[in-house]
């Protein structure tokens, strides 16, 4: 029986990009294993290169845009967004889930920060001029608990930053709308370690004095992210992923799969009264569909089931319980098949009659 994990917190890597990686570990480019590799030598400086190169073409990102490859993980960026761009002003945080909260949490140790729902977006008018205007507007793209996700992203007098740590380069992006974003790449491109960070130019320049070097987005881009040691092994994964995108058709690919497999999850949900899905539809995520049980008590022998049939982690975050499957772009067709046979089969064969 095969095994297949649906976690939220990291994806798995296709079966060609583990094996490339796998050989790398062995030897990279005849020079020894990757996970020696320095990261001042001219190979690692090439592999930085072709990475930025590959993210360039298939995100097709403008030129006055930077990108860095940094540490600490989509946390690190929560600090860091404040020093960097603040600027003795106020910001507007959209709150959708659980992940846009932490990421205002952390902006509110600096000053008080606006905090929107996100219906209320659209009608908001308290921008603010000159001055006074807000220093910019954060989003989450995919809120990975709560299993929302934003269709396209709204337009906004300010700058837009966007978190897409669950479902960047999971569909294109419009940098017309979006000036900053920034993604782990631990589910859908690669392995936990490092964070890609996409900005405008004009975003840089505008650090707080007190910005600790390494989240100070101005001395990473002049440093060419080389600040302090870049991880190295991550990159490579990235670019591993990179190329197997590429090879599938790119990000419009990608998409086309999230919504082919998120479709058929949901669809299995919504034809059986056995199973309620959590978002409303317009918000539903094509990434991390969230679903409960009718009968809530019925979770605990849900999940020993699917876990019998080899699929895993399909509990829903701790804050928020429920059920949650998770899509990240390495995942193999085949445990998207496996999954909605589980479902339709649990629902017949432990609900018949109930609902
Ligand atoms: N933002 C989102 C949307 C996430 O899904 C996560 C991790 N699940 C984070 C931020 C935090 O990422 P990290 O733990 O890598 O800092």
């Amino acid at each position: 029986m095969s095994r297949y994990s649906f976690t939220a917190a990291a994806g798995p890597l296709p079966a060609e990009v583990g094996a490339a990686v796998a050989e790398a570990c062995r030897d990279y480019e005849g020079c020894g294993s990757i996970l020696g590799l320095s990261f001042v030598s001219e190979r690692f400086k090439r592999l930085q290169q072709e990475t930025e190169a590959a993210l360039r073409r298939l995100l097709a990102i403008p030129q006055h845009f930077r990108v860095l490859f940094l540490s600490g993980g989509a946390t690190a960026q929560f600090a860091a967004l404040p020093f960097n761009l603040l600027a003795g002003r106020t910001a507007v945080y959209v709150e959708s889930g659980h992940w846009s909260r932490r990421a205002r949490d952390e902006a509110a140790r600096h000053g008080p920060v606006t905090t929107l729902p996100r219906e209320g977006l659209a009608s908001f008018a308290a921008w603010g001029s000159g001055a006074d205007a807000a220093a910019y507007c954060h989003i989450t793209s995919n809120e990975t608990a709560d299993g929302t996700q934003y269709g396209e992203y709204p337009e906004v007098p300010v700058p837009l930053l966007a978190d897409m740590t669950s479902d960047f380069l999971t569909r294109p992006i419009d940098f017309g709308r979006v000036a900053l974003a920034y993604a782990g790449t631990q589910k859908s491109i690669g392995v936990p370690g490092l964070t890609v960070v996409i900005l405008r130019d004009d975003l840089l320049g505008r650090a707080a004095s007190t910005t600790p070097r390494v989240l100070d987005y101005t001395v990473q881009a002049a440093a060419d992210s080389r600040v302090n040691t870049p991880p190295v092994f991550a990159i490579f994964v990235l670019r591993a992923m990179l190329a197997w995108i590429e090879a599938q058709g790119g990000v419009t690919a990608m998409a086309a799969i999230a919504r082919r497999r998120s479709e058929a999850v949901y669809a299995v949900v919504d034809g059986h009264p056995a199973y309620l899905a959590v978002a409303p539809a317009a918000l539903r995520s094509r990434i991390n569909p969230c679903f409960r049980l009718a009968e809530a008590a019925q979770t605990a022998d849900f999940l020993a089931a699917a876990e019998a049939a080899g699929l895993h982690d399909l509990k829903g975050h701790p804050d928020l319980g429920g059920l949650r499957v998770s899509l990240y772009n390495g995942l193999p067709e085949a445990a998207v098949a496996a999954l909605t046979g589980f479902l339709e089969d649990y629902a017949r064969r432990r609900c018949a009659g109930r609902a």
